[in-house]
């Protein structure tokens, strides 16, 4: 029940972080403004936003004009719901559910403005954590210091990288690694050995296939590795931990 229920409420999120998603790095306001079709400006009707659903029922094309609608759009809501019900499904205390929704949260617009345009605002990770930072101490006073060294131990980890290299790891990705920590506490371990284990194969796999040259060339960003590993920790971070901590 509290599953649908948190699935539900991620395709709604969802709705919203699209709006984010596309009008964030423009510098426009996320909460005021209707939305309307890119092709022809009509305001898109409140029936035609009802997430997923809408999309499949105009079959990908505005209702006004015909121009068509990205499949992203869609895509980010479902996304949205299954972290969303992923979280649900697997934290098993308050502080967990609530860090775990507000990191999967920011992790989806983080994704794609890094793929896009290669960066991460200030704009989201700031926000995420003050709430993760609040959120953390009101509900488990106790965790909070080893939540705040792991977000530090976390964020200089990848300093050094990001420093050395600064055209393969930015500023951006130091601050999302110290937001992982906040949420995740000491399982941030899992998420950057996660992020760094994915971004090498994925290196690898294109070195691969197109040549040492040509991949170095193709920068891809660490944003989406380190919220992929991020989405692992919530899942396996825990046990992982524990099983580490019992046998060492
Ligand atoms: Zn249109």
């Amino acid at each position: 029940m509290l599953i649908v229920l948190a699935a539900a409420f991620g395709l709604l999120i969802g709705s919203f972080l699209n709006v984010v998603v596309h009008r964030l790095p423009l510098g426009a306001s996320v909460a005021t403004g209707r939305s309307e079709c890119p092709a022809c400006h009509h305001r898109i009707r409140a029936y035609d936003n009802v997430p997923v659903l809408s999309w499949l029922v105009l079959r990908g094309r505005c209702r006004d004009c015909g121009a068509p609608i990205s499949a992203r759009y869609p895509l980010v809501e479902a996304a949205t719901a299954v972290l969303w019900a992923l979280v649900a499904a697997v934290a098993d205390d308050t502080v967990d559910v609530v860090l775990g929704l507000v990191l999967v949260t920011a992790l989806v617009p983080i994704t794609l403005i890094d793929l896009d345009h290669r960066r991460i605002p200030n704009a989201i990770t700031l926000p995420t954590a003050v709430i993760a930072l609040v959120a953390g101490t009101a509900l488990d006073p106790g965790g909070e210091l080893g939540r705040v060294a792991s977000a530090l131990g976390a964020a200089v980890f990848l300093l050094i990288p990001a420093m050395v290299r600064p055209d393969g790891m930015g500023i951006g990705d130091v601050k999302l690694a110290g937001v992982l920590g906040l949420c995740l506490g000491p399982a941030v371990a899992v998420a950057l050995l996660v992020a760094l284990l994915s971004g090498s194969l994925f290196g690898l796999a294109l070195a691969a296939r197109s040549g040492v040259e040509r991949a170095r060339k193709t920068q891809i960003p660490f944003g989406p590795y380190l919220a992929f590993g991020g989405v692992v920790a919530i899942v396996a971070g825990r046990p992982v931990i524990d099983a580490y901590l019992n046998n060492f």
